[in-house]
Formats: C-alpha cells, structure tokens, sequence
C-alpha cells in the first residue's frame, strides 16, 4: 500500500461534470489499496473572480482581507469534491489549510510554509479516510487565513507529500504534461518525458506556469518526485526528478513572461558606489530586480537599466524619484510594453553558439532585443511583447524543439 498525493487544478474541477470525475479518478487510486491525500484548486477562473469582485469595492483592499477572500475559492471546491466522493460511497473527509495542519509565515498574499502539523492528517488517514486538502493557503502564527501566491496549489502538495513521506506526488492538469514550450503559443511543442529539477524549476520561475515555482523547489530540496499528468486522458506525463537520461537536447524549452518591466536611470555618475545605491534603496522597498545592464561610461555619466515585475514598478519609481537628487541621475524612464523570452537547458553548459542560434532566430523574425541575461542553464532576451509569442515559436523551430 503507498501513499499517494494527487492535486488537481482548476480547469479540473471547474464544473460538476469535472468534480465528478476527478472524485472517480481518486476512488479508483483508493480502491487500488492506496491512501490518498488530494489537494484541490479553486475551480476554473473562481481567484481571478474574486479578485474583480474585490476590486469593485476596494483596489487598495488589505492583503489580509484579500487572502481571507480567495481562500474561499478552495473551501468550495474541497467541499463539492468530498461531496462527489461521498456519493461514490468512500469514507472522505475536507480539510481547509489550517484544518491540515499548514503553518504559514505572516507574507499575506504570498506566504512560504514553514510547516506542516500532520497529526490531523495521520489521524485521518488512520481512520481509511480520503483526505481533500484546500491548496494555496495556511494560517500564520497571528492565526490569519494566509495565501501561497498564484499557482500555489501546487506548492501546497509537494509540501503535503514531503511532511507525510508520501511514495508519490502526482499532479493532474489540463495538459498531459510538461512541453517544449507552452502548447497553447506552440501547438507543435514536444511532450518531454523527464525533466530535471533545475530544469524545471528555471521554465517555471521564467514563466512556464504548468507548475508553481516554489513547489518544484520543494521538490528538489526533499526529494519528491513529481509527475504532471492530465485530469482527462490517462497517458504517461512528465516526470521531474534529479537526474535524467541525458539525450541529445541541447534545449528543453523556451517560455516567455510578460510580467516584467524595464526601469532605466539615465545620466548617473560614473563612480564608485552608484550601482549600490540606486539597488540598496530598491533592496530596503523589497523590491526585486531581475535583468540588470550597465551602460559603459561616457562623459562621467552611465545608465542603468533594470527590470522588475509589474507589481513592484510603482513602488520602484516613487523610491527611485525620491532619491533622484541624491543619486543625481539626470533621468527616470521605464517601459512596460515588454516580455521576457527565455531558453531553458542543462545541455548548453558545455556548448557554444546555443546563444548566437537563439539570436538569429530573433534577427530571422526582424525582433529587436533589448537585454539580455544568462546563466548556466538559461538565457533571456527582452523584447516588446508584442513580439513575444512569434520569437517563442521562431526560437522553438530553430532548435527543431
Ligand atoms: P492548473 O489550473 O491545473 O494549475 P495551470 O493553468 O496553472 O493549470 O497550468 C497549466 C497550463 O500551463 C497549461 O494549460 C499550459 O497552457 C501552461 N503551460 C505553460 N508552459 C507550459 C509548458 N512548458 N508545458 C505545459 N504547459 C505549459
Ligand atoms: N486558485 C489559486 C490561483 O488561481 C491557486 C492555484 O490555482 O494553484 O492562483
Ligand atoms: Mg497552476
């Protein structure tokens, strides 16, 4: 007998027809001989509702009340899944975050796990109950209703299978897997059967939202293996995991994210020190940067531009004009037309001209670039965002993803 973690997400469960049969899908786990512990989304568009019935009455709503709100989406689809299952006749039982045991810190809106308290959980599954856990959210040490940020059922059950050692961690989407690249952009992409964690972990942080950041993370740092498979069709998925079967891929995907903005400060000293402090003052907001490039000096002065997400260009504007004069920058531009675009391999370590072929597909396409970054595994380009989605697809067929 294993024990089994599933997570379903919301186009899974939007309606009744898809609660129904994800309550098949988990009883046929349960009648296998297994325990199951299913961690459930908020069904279809249910948060980004939420989110515009909040804003019609408060754009500038606490971060508190606003988790109090969407931690409603997953209350309700815990309920209706146990309901479904109960009617299949199973022993199930639903369990809020807190009900489970998360313990969150206090970062209303986009709050870590600090632990999981398993005891209800055990007790649960000691009676040969079913366990339906609402994903995305805890409860902080002030005992305030917490979220994980968006996608973050996903954390909730890489964490939910880490503190119960579960054999496996499965999680069912609308896709049967991760892909070279998003199928909805490139309907050609390539279903990958193995990914490592590092790979994945850079496609998802780099915009590749098949699965949260942070629960690929989780992963790799307790050794939970993953496999993302679809809700509808039963075929094999992808399976993320430390090492894999290293083939022939140079690449394995290309992603874009169009949640950037590019921020520049115009006409700064050339000295010592300027870079420190136009990053310090952004660092003491908690603002995070993201692509950083500096002009090479001329005439004493220097630019430097800088990319943040969307929400963090406000914040990062008003600190930076406030500091103008003492930073004596000549000027303070930022351009929120933007996408990142990205390629993501273990495979490019040890090889050169993978950043030279990604280039020319974007000169193929007559797409300008404006920054760049790279690491070990990835490199990014910055380009207008109305480009994005054809350089995804140009730089997918240049490699013969
Ligand atoms: P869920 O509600 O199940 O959490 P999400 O919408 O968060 O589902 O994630 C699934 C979606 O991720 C897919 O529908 C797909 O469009 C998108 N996606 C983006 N990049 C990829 C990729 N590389 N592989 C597979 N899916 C991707
Ligand atoms: N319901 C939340 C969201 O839409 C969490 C999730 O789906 O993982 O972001
Ligand atoms: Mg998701």
């Amino acid at each position: 007998m294993a024990l089994i973690v599933q997570k379903f997400g919301g186009s899974s469960v939007a309606d009744a027809d898809r609660v129904n049969n994800v309550a098949r899908r988990v009883t046929e786990t349960y009648d296998e001989g297994n325990s199951v512990v299913v961690v459930v989304s908020a069904q279809g568009d249910t948060t980004d509702d939420l989110i515009e019935k909040a804003n019609e009455i408060n754009p500038n709503a606490s971060k508190r009340e606003m988790d109090m709100l969407l931690s409603s989406g997953e209350q309700i689809s815990i309920s209706l899944l146990a309901m479904a299952i109960e009617k299949l006749g199973k022993p199930v039982i639903s369990l809020t975050g807190w009900q489970a045991g998360f313990q969150t810190n206090a970062a209303a809106s986009n709050a870590r796990i600090n632990r999981i308290d398993t005891e209800r959980l055990h007790a649960e599954l000691d009676k040969n109950n079913i366990v339906i856990v609402a994903g995305f959210q805890g409860i902080d040490k002030y005992d305030n209703i917490t979220t994980l940020g968006r996608g973050g059922s996903d954390t909730s059950a890489v964490a939910l299978a880490a503190a119960l050692h579960a054999d496996k961690c499965e999680i069912y989407t609308d896709v049967d897997g991760v892909y070279t690249a998003d199928p909805r952009i490139v309907p050609d992409a390539k279903k990958l059967d193995e990914i490592t964690y590092d790979e994945m972990l850079e496609l998802a942080s780099l915009g590749a939202n098949v699965l949260h950041n942070r629960s690929v993370e989780m992963a790799k740092k307790y050794d939970v293996r993953l496999e993302v498979k679809s809700s509808f069709e039963k075929v094999d998925g992808t399976i993320v995991k430390e090492a894999v079967n290293v083939e022939k891929m140079l690449i394995r995907g290309v992603t874009r994210d169009n949640d950037v903005d590019r921020i520049s400060v115009i006409g700064l000293e050339d000295r010592p020190g300027i870079a420190f402090r136009v990053f310090s003052l952004l660092a003491k907001k908690g603002i995070n940067v993201d692509m950083i490039l500096q002009s090479i000096g001329r005439d004493n002065t220097k630019d430097i531009s800088f990319t943040v997400t969307k929400a963090h260009l406000q914040p990062a504007l008003e600190a930076l004009e406030s500091e103008k004069e003492t930073l004596k920058a000549k000027e303070i531009t930022h351009n929120d037309n933007l996408s990142k675009v990205s390629i993501v391999g273990a495979g490019m370590v040890n090889n050169a001209g993978v950043a030279a072929k990604m280039f020319e597909a974007l000169f193929d396409s007559d797409i300008n670039i404006h920054m760049i970054s790279t690491s070990e595994i990835k490199i990014s380009v910055l380009i207008n965002v109305n480009n994005a989605e054809r350089a995804v697809k140009a730089i997918h067929e240049k490699f013969n993803l």
